[in-house]
């Protein structure tokens, strides 16, 4: 499921980087919040697509002053889902992100209902209603908190 937001020129809904499929429309939809859930293994890219599209994805999210990315990625420990997911971690603990993502909480450490998970929660309570489905364990997403120190280009 990707994130859908109001298209800016049409007002239907669409997903949130892509062109609008109703009016063609490249600008960014409207956002009733400043966080937003990316499913970056929807359309099955390989590894290294999915990281180039994070950063793409990244970049623009701070551009529209989003704060928080609950990041779908799935899991496993085969096939493409699960190379997608270490990927991403490797990349984040290797600071492949850094200068966009001030911190991440891979699913595994903020699970529902933990002490780990209010305490992320005080902090960013925009996150709440994208982290409560994910009661039967978030394995298959990391939460990415942006910016303060991001580069003003
Ligand atoms: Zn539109």
């Amino acid at each position: 499921m990707a994130h859908n937001a109001e298209c800016p020129d049409c007002g239907n809904m669409r997903a949130l980087f892509n062109q609008c499929p109703h009016c063609g429309s490249v600008n960014f939809p409207i956002l009733s919040s400043d966080t937003i859930e990316l499913n970056i293994k929807q359309d099955g890219p390989y590894v290294e697509e999915a990281l180039e599209r994070l950063t793409d994805y990244l970049r623009k999210s701070l551009e529209v002053g989003i704060k928080a990315i609950v990041l779908i990625h799935g899991y496993g420990s085969s096939g493409e889902g699960g190379r997608i997911k270490w990927a991403i971690h490797d990349a984040l603990e290797n600071n492949r992100y850094s200068d966009r993502v001030d911190e991440y909480h891979f699913g595994e450490d903020v699970a529902f209902g933990s002490e780990s998970y209010h305490a992320l929660l005080k902090r960013r309570p925009g996150l709440k209603r994208y982290l409560k489905r994910f009661k039967e364990g978030n394995a298959d997403m990391t939460v990415l908190l942006l910016g303060s120190q991001a580069r003003s280009a």
